[in-house]
């Protein structure tokens, strides 16, 4: 049986920048990917937003990790040319009702260190987006958009330049915690087993399906997955917007963000559903309800503006009737202190911001992933 360092099992944005930093933090690192290529789930199905970190609990990691993430990959970006640009981004009030929430916004922001928000009035923000109709809204300057494969190609390839190997069509089916390492079982195209002093279990949707195939790995310790689906639909025409928009409203409601690519593209989404497997299929009949989510603040939508998009899948921690509300599940990053398993880091739950987080959640793996178990000999 062959022996290796780390072993990082996914090659989405978040197993590649963990796979990175290893490499570069000098470990031998091998990418264990399922798929025929790198970054084709949830890394490709998202709204590609560098999220300013105003949305979740004060503490939580996904807070703390969106915040460090962003200031990382705008650097990130920069040093290495990926697309991307600050654009920045209105959350609109479209009734007075609605107004508290922007202060909630602000609230929620301070504590991980999000200072730049503005509130901002009908007339200024019907300045910046002639098209919206709004009572009042929040500016957050420092919110952006990037090229999410690009980031992912830098990604790989610095982890590769630092001698990391990526095993294409290799999913990890079973394994076993021993006392001289984790042994994986990885099937398909090469049927064989492999020892691992370090095991990174980064495979997003799959992540529980692969501690479970552990064994040794305690099931309590295994959060349950949900699979909340969401749609987006493209505008069949040129964008009227010059940032993001993001509707607030009440909790459980369609919202249907406006978000831009690149290219200047604009599409609305994602909703929220949820299915009972990875299933991408597009529900076209969703559109009359998009429709008027989308007049509530741009009420020049005619019939025909909407095409169908695509769709993407947040492994959520939380089910159906929980909040929609992006306080109400964390990320959950385990090691051997929770499960028992020295050299075992499972990722669960790592849904938006994850793309944002992505650098830093790599940089917070890397110092936990040599730590051993101190209840172990
Ligand atoms: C609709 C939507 C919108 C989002 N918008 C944003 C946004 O605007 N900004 C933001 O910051 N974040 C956003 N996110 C979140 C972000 O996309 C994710 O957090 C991030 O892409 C997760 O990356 P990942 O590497 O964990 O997962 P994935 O990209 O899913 O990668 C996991 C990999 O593991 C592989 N795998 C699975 N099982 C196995 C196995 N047994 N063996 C080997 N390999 C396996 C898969 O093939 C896959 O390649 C959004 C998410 C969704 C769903």
């Amino acid at each position: 049986m062959d022996s290796i360092d780390c072993a990082v099992v996914g090659a989405g944005v978040v197993g590649l920048a963990i796979a990175r930093e290893l490499a570069m933090a000098g470990r031998e690192v091998v990418i264990l990917e399922a798929e025929g290529a790198i970054g084709t789930h949830t890394s490709a199905r998202n709204s590609e937003v560098i999220h300013a970190g105003i949305s979740y609990a004060p503490g939580s990691l996904r807070g703390r990790l969106c915040v460090a993430g962003k200031a990382a990959l705008y650097a990130y970006c920069e040093a290495r040319g990926i697309g991307h640009r600050r654009i920045g981004k209105l959350i609109v009030a479209t009734e007075e009702s609605e107004l508290p929430e922007l202060d909630r916004y602000i609230a929620l922001g301070a504590p991980h260190g999000v200072t730049d928000l503005r509130l901002i009035d009908a007339a200024e923000a019907h300045a910046m987006e002639p098209e919206v109709r709004c009572v009042g809204a929040l500016h957050s300057p420092s919110t952006g958009i990037v090229d999410s494969h690009g980031l992912m190609l830098a990604l790989l390839g610095d982890a590769e330049r630092h001698g990391a190997t990526l095993a294409l069509r290799t999913p990890v089916v079973a394994g076993e915690a021993r006392a001289d390492g984790i042994v994986l079982q990885v099937g398909a195209a090469i049927d064989a087993r492999v020892r691992c002093r370090t095991v990174i279990n980064a495979a997003g949707l799959g992540a529980q399906r692969v501690a479970r195939a552990i064994a040794g790995m305690p099931a309590e310790a295994i959060p349950p997955l949900h699979l909340a689906v969401g749609h987006y639909f493209t505008l069949a025409r040129k964008s009227p917007f010059n940032h993001l928009v993001y509707p607030t409203g009440r909790d459980g409601a369609l919202r249907a963000h406006v978000t831009l690519d690149l290219d200047g593209q604009c599409k609305f989404g994602p909703d929220r559903d949820w299915r009972d497997g990875v299933d991408y299929r597009f529900d076209a009949a969703r559109a009359p309800a998009f429709r008027a989510a989308i007049r509530r603040y741009y009420p020049a939508l005619r019939d025909d503006d909407l095409q169908p998009g695509y769709t993407g899948i947040r492994p959520r921690l939380a089910g159906p009737g929980s909040s929609m509300h992006n306080t109400a599940t964390d990320f959950v990053i385990q090691d051997a202190p929770t499960h028992g398993i020295d050299g075992l880091v499972n990722l669960f739950g790592i849904e938006s911001p994850g793309l944002t987080a992505s650098l830093a959640i790599g940089a917070h793996v890397r110092e936990i992933a040599g730590q051993r178990n101190p209840t172990r000999a």
